[in-house]
This record gives structure tokens, C-alpha cells and sequence, in this order.
């Protein structure tokens, strides 16, 4: 049983796309660490990368060859200034060299050194290989597997073993619901509480709120920055960024500066029904267009899904509580990382592995629980919200036109922002006793259904609205 925590769940990256961004990113950096660890750093004379599988179907639109090489250049997805990608790959393309790590000028021509190989390896559909030609002339080779949510795994899943000797260290630890259930019970704890005795076991409570703190720093930020940009999304679509209108019709003649002083603007707004579905899309297609433009934002799970937390989490910052306050938003990411890792260990969270029901599904029962909580629901009534909100997410397939995290996606995050409200509100609503379906049973009907799922629909843009709408009519 695999030791997930919520800082694991939640990660802050670059867009668009976990899985085929920041996953193939963070296996370049490992790469070349690894080429350190070994020694063979220095005697490096020639690069290569395979992509393979879904990466290679559709990395193009997501990115996948720029994120390769900003992480064999050694630059760090969390705090690399965005608005320099440009320049350095820019770089790469005209000078046919790369500086590995930095440190090491080697020839480098994308074209050639990077190859989408349409082949799966067998061991996941988000697979790749890093070739290293040393001085001497032998050759070294390395593969990782990009599983989801920005998470690598090499195929002996060495980080597995690290990760269970975490694991031992969880004074509570948890595979299933029903488990989490039984502690919350036993122990008088919320989710939050329970989750938070966890974390405690691996870092300093002040540790655990400054990551969270830059947690809910850059969710904001990207709502703010996605909701104050206009113009068109890159990547031929030619995608018209809607945040930007809607936070003008709905704010209104309200002054603000920063986006501290937005949050005090928007609960100065009349809000009606209408007005309320408006400004959660507005929160949630903020972020994901912000996605769409290689941002900043927070993998939750997914980036593809990044904008349903942070959107469910505004809409109680704005609407349902005026004095919320971090204490509120720490709560909320606690339960949400937890819900998504009973995801992952039971199912999955990767878009190639279980359609877009492992994306937007899982996000939107990460903040149907989360949100729960916040509203005074029971334990028993969280895990309630987060099974009805998945139910009504079963089967969705993953399809994005051109492989770009846009259409569908950045809309899906507005429709799984409002389903996980309502999952939230009925929860609250009824007896969870004679709930049907707990929240373990539509995690494995996910697994199934995820196996039973053709590839076509799993991230490779081979069906679905990938393949009913040219880019050309676009
Ligand atoms: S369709 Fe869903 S799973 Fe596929 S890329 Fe878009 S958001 Fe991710």
C-alpha cells in the first residue's frame, strides 16, 4: 500500500498538462540526477528522449518536448519563472545545443533527439526513454513512466519502496474509505483532523502550513491571473480566454488591486443563483486558461483538472463564507488530498490510464468531500459528497481536440466545480446510512470502467471530439 501525502496530491507546476508536462519534466530532472549519482555526468556527449504511448500522441499539443527540455536544463517546474520559457526554448531550437543541468553544453537538435514513437511500452501508456551517448562512446539509457498527476515512477517503482517506509510511519494509515471512516470514528476526528496527525508524521506543523499556504498562494494567483488576461489561448484553436469578460460583467464597478482585495470585491457583488454558477465557471475556466498558456498553477490532481479545487474552495470563500479565513482553506486541502489519494491507490488519476473520469471525476470528489467538511458535514457525509460527485463523472472519456488542454477540458472544470456543489449540498441533505454506494464501490466501478475504456479515449486524441472536429474548423 503506497504512503500518499496531500503535498503528493497537490503540486505546484506548470501547465498544461501533469501527466505529459510536469511528469516528463520531473523524469529529466531524476535523469540527470541519476547520471550525477552514477558518475556519467561529466563523460556526456549525446542526448536522446523516446516518448512513447499517450505522450507521444498527443505531447505535442501538451507540451511534453518543451518540458523535457527545460528539465534536462535543470530548471525546477515549482519556481521557474514562466515567462522565460519562451527564451530558453527558443534558445534550443536555434543554437542546436542544450546546457544539461545547466552545467553541461551538449548538441541538441529537438527535432531529431526527441522521438514520438506511436508504440505503448507495456508497463504504462505514458512511457519514455533518456539516452545518453558518454564520451567513450557506450551508451546509457534510463525509462520512466509518467502515472498521473505529475507522479514517475521507474518500472521497479523504486520510489514505491521509499514511499512505504513512509507509509509505516502514518499513525493512521488508509487505503479505503471505509478505513478513513472507521479512524475519523474512532479517534472523534474530522477528515481534516485525522489527515493532518499524517502529515505531522512526516513534516513540522509550520511546515505543513507554509506548503499549503504556497498551495492556496498559487490557486489564487492563477484564478486572479486567469481572470485579468485576455486574447486567445496559444496553440492554433485559436481559443478566446472567457475568464476575462465574465470577472468584468460580474465585478461590476467594484475596485480592487491585488487578489486579496478581489476576494473582498466579489463579496461585494449581488449574487443570485445565476450569478453564482457564473462566477464558479468564471474561477475555474481562470485557471485552466491560465493552464492552457503553460501558467503557474497547482496539479489538483491533474493539471488538466486544476481549476475544480481551487473554484469549489472561492466559491466558499465568496459566497457561503465571508469570514473564512486559511484555517478554512487548510481544511479544505487536507480532506481534498485525501479523497485523491484513495483515488490513486484504488484506481488511478491518470487521464492515459482511466479516461477523463480519473481527471475531472476524481477532482470534482476531491472538493465535493472537501467542501463537505467546511460545511459541517459528517465524515461519513464528506465521503458521501465525493462518491455522488464521481458517480455522475463515470465513464467520461478523455478526447482533447489537437491534444491541447482546451476543448474539452477548460469547460469540464466549470462543470466539475458546480457538480461537486451539488454533490456537496445533497450529502448534507441525507442520511449517508442508507446511502447505496459507498464511496470504495464507484472507486472500483472507476477502475473497471477505466479497463473497459478503448484507447482511443484515454489522452491519445484518437476519438471522441478529437476526431469529429478538424482543427481547421476551429
Ligand atoms: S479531456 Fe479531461 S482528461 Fe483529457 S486532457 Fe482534457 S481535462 Fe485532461
Amino acid at each position: 500500500m503506497e504512503s500518499i501525502s496531500v503535498f503528493d496530491m497537490l503540486k505546484i507546476g506548470v501547465g498544461p498538462s501533469s501527466s505529459h508536462t510536469l511528469g516528463p519534466w520531473r523524469a529529466a530532472l531524476r535523469w540527470v540526477g541519476e547520471l550525477k549519482e552514477k558518475n556519467q555526468f561529466d563523460e556526456v556527449s549525446a542526448i536522446s528522449i523516446d516518448l512513447y504511448g499517450s505522450l507521444s500522441l498527443t505531447g505535442k499539443g501538451h507540451a511534453t518536448d518543451i518540458a523535457v527540455m527545460l528539465g534536462l536544463s535543470g530548471f525546477d517546474p515549482v519556481t521557474f519563472p514562466i515567462e522565460n520559457i519562451e527564451r530558453e526554448i527558443d534558445f534550443i531550437n536555434s543554437e542546436n545545443k542544450l546546457k544539461l543541468n545547466g552545467e553541461l553544453e551538449v548538441p541538441f537538435f529537438p527535432k531529431q533527439n526527441i522521438i514520438f514513437n506511436r508504440k505503448f511500452l507495456e508497463f504504462h501508456p505514458n512511457g519514455m526513454t533518456f539516452r545518453a551517448t558518454l564520451k567513450d562512446g557506450s551508451k546509457k539509457s534510463s525509462s520512466f513512466y509518467s502515472i498521473g498527476g505529475g507522479f514517475t515512477v521507474k518500472k521497479e517503482r523504486k520510489r514505491k519502496k521509499i514511499k512505504m517506509a513512509k507509509f509505516a510511519q502514518f499513525p493512521f494509515p488508509v487505503e479505503k474509505g471505509f478505513e478513513l471512516l472507521a479512524y475519523c470514528k474512532a479517534e472523534g476526528m474530522s477528515i481534516s483532523e485525522l489527515v493532518l496527525e499524517n502529515e505531522k508524521s512526516l513534516r513540522s506543523e509550520v511546515e505543513i502550513n507554509n506548503g499549503l499556504k504556497k498551495i492556496w498562494d498559487v490557486m489564487l494567483d492563477s484564478m486572479y491571473v486567469g481572470a485579468h488576461t485576455e486574447g486567445i489561448l496559444p496553440g492554433g484553436l485559436n481559443v478566446t480566454r472567457r475568464a476575462f469578460e465574465m470577472n468584468k460583467n460580474l465585478i461590476g464597478d467594484n475596485k480592487y488591486t491585488n487578489a486579496e482585495d478581489w476576494i473582498a470585491a466579489i463579496r461585494n457583488t449581488e449574487v443570485k443563483f445565476r450569478q453564482i454558477l457564473k462566477w464558479v465557471s468564471c474561477f475555474a475556466l481562470a485557471v485552466n486558461e491560465v493552464n492552457a498558456s503553460l501558467g503557474r498553477v497547482v496539479t489538483a490532481p491533474t493539471n488538466g483538472s486544476a481549476g475544480v479545487i481551487p473554484a469549489v474552495m472561492m466559491y466558499y470563500l465568496v459566497i457561503e463564507n465571508h469570514d473564512a479565513n486559511f484555517e478554512d482553506v487548510r481544511k479544505f486541502l487536507l480532506t481534498a488530498g485525501e479523497i485523491g489519494s484513495i483515488f490513486k491507490k484504488g484506481s488511478t488519476i491518470s487521464a492515459a490510464m482511466g479516461g477523463c473520469q480519473a481527471e475531472i471525476g476524481v477532482s470534482s470528489s476531491m472538493a465535493a468531500g472537501a467542501l463537505c467538511e467546511l460545511m459541517g458535514g459528517t465524515p461519513e457525509q464528506c465521503l458521501m459528497a465525493s462518491e455522488i460527485a464521481m458517480e455522475h463523472h463515470l465513464g467520461l472519456t478523455c478526447d482533447p481536440i489537437a491534444g491541447l488542454v482546451q476543448i474539452p477540458c477548460i469547460e469540464r472544470n466549470a462543470m466539475g466545480a458546480i457538480k461537486a456543489i451539488n454533490a456537496c449540498e445533497m450529502a448534507l441533505d441525507s442520511d449517508p446510512s442508507k446511502a447505496k454506494v459507498p464511496l470504495d464501490k464507484v472507486i472500483a466501478t472507476m477502475w473497471e470502467t477505466a479497463k473497459d475504456m478503448t484507447s482511443k479515449y484515454k489522452e491519445t486524441s484518437e476519438g471522441g471530439l478529437a476526431v469529429q472536429v478538424n482543427i481547421s474548423d476551429c
